[in-house]
């Protein structure tokens, strides 16, 4: 077994979702309910949003509602703006917002600091992480989960205890604590470096952005796992090429980007029509 159980968090058994959603275009927006929004916590509505970069429009308009417990699932070419909309979502500066809204349970997300954010529960598992040579790991998580759920929630020994216990449910060896964050870690390393921040800092939106690149099977499910135990009180955003990890993380919805915009969306089985037939299919009817 992998000791996601003993890291306290049960993983909901997602098995309701095959087959719930099918394929639609844009515009009959699959996400719309009640009207029972604004008593809802943990709802980001992403709003016609459009983004550029050195002039250039990036994003085209993305609307998206990710709830509490859901798992999207967002695919997409290389460059067809995934990593933009997650990095303008945690509040990176080099993006001009040039329309729309992004909102957290009601309030501007887009007018606060990315630490800002991150207190509200906005997390970023990055594609590329950060070599940060003469930090150590392990002050670094300490610092890092103090920083955002405030000094005194933890106690030192609590903190270790889940700490081990994530560590453990990742097959992450004790000696990575001693080591400088990101500063040689291999590919795999990186991706489930990045998955123990996600279990320790439990967020309310989690953002994983090709947290799955460059690991092989069993790196996968463990990194899977280690997702499935923090999403039932996070919405989550999964970014990726590949069906592969959606196979473990079941995901509630499934969008594709093109061009910047949110060209279709559906369940799983539109993961799985994109594994067979590419992209090909729906760049055409983007464009028809
Ligand atoms: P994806 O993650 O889907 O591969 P990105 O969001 O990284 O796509 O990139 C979308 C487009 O924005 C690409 O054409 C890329 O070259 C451009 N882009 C992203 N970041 C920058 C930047 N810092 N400067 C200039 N262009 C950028
Ligand atoms: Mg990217």
């Amino acid at each position: 077994m992998f000791g996601v159980e003993s890291y306290g968090l049960t993983i909901r058994p997602r098995m309701a979702w095959m087959g719930r959603t099918r394929l639609h275009k844009v515009g009959a927006d699959p996400l719309k309910q009640s009207g029972l929004d604004m008593a809802e916590e943990g709802v980001l509505k992403i709003r016609d949003l459009h983004v550029e970069i050195g002039g250039e429009p990036i994003l085209k308009g993305i609307n998206l509602t990710l709830r509490k417990g859901e798992i999207h699932a967002l695919m997409g070419r290389n460059g067809s703006g995934k990593s933009t909309l997650a990095n303008v979502l945690m509040g990176h500066p080099d993006y001009d917002i040039t329309g729309g809204t992004v909102t957290l349970d009601g309030e501007d997300l887009l007018e606060l600091a990315a630490w800002e954010r991150a207190r509200k529960g906005v997390f970023l598992s990055f594609q590329y992480p950060q070599a940060v040579p003469g930090l150590k790991v392990g002050n670094f998580l300490r610092k890092s989960v103090q920083a955002v759920h405030g000094d005194d929630t933890l106690s030192a020994r609590e903190f270790r205890a889940e700490l081990n216990a994530a560590m453990e449910a990742l097959d992450m060896d004790k000696k990575f604590l001693g080591r400088y964050v990101n500063d040689g870690f291999s590919g795999g390393e990186k991706k489930r470096f990045e998955i123990l921040q996600l279990m320790l800092m439990k967020p309310r939106i989690a953002i994983l952005d090709e947290t799955d690149s460059g690991l092989d099977i069993d790196a996968m499910r463990t990194v899977a796992n280690g997702i499935n135990a923090s999403v039932d009180n996070a919405a989550c955003l999964i970014i990726t090429h590949y069906q592969r990890i959606l196979e473990h993380v079941q995901p509630d919805h499934v969008h594709v980007l093109i061009g910047g915009k949110i060209v279709a969306s559906g369940g799983y089985e539109l993961a799985v029509k994109l594994e067979e037939k590419g992209y090909e299919w729906l760049e055409q009817e983007a464009s028809a």
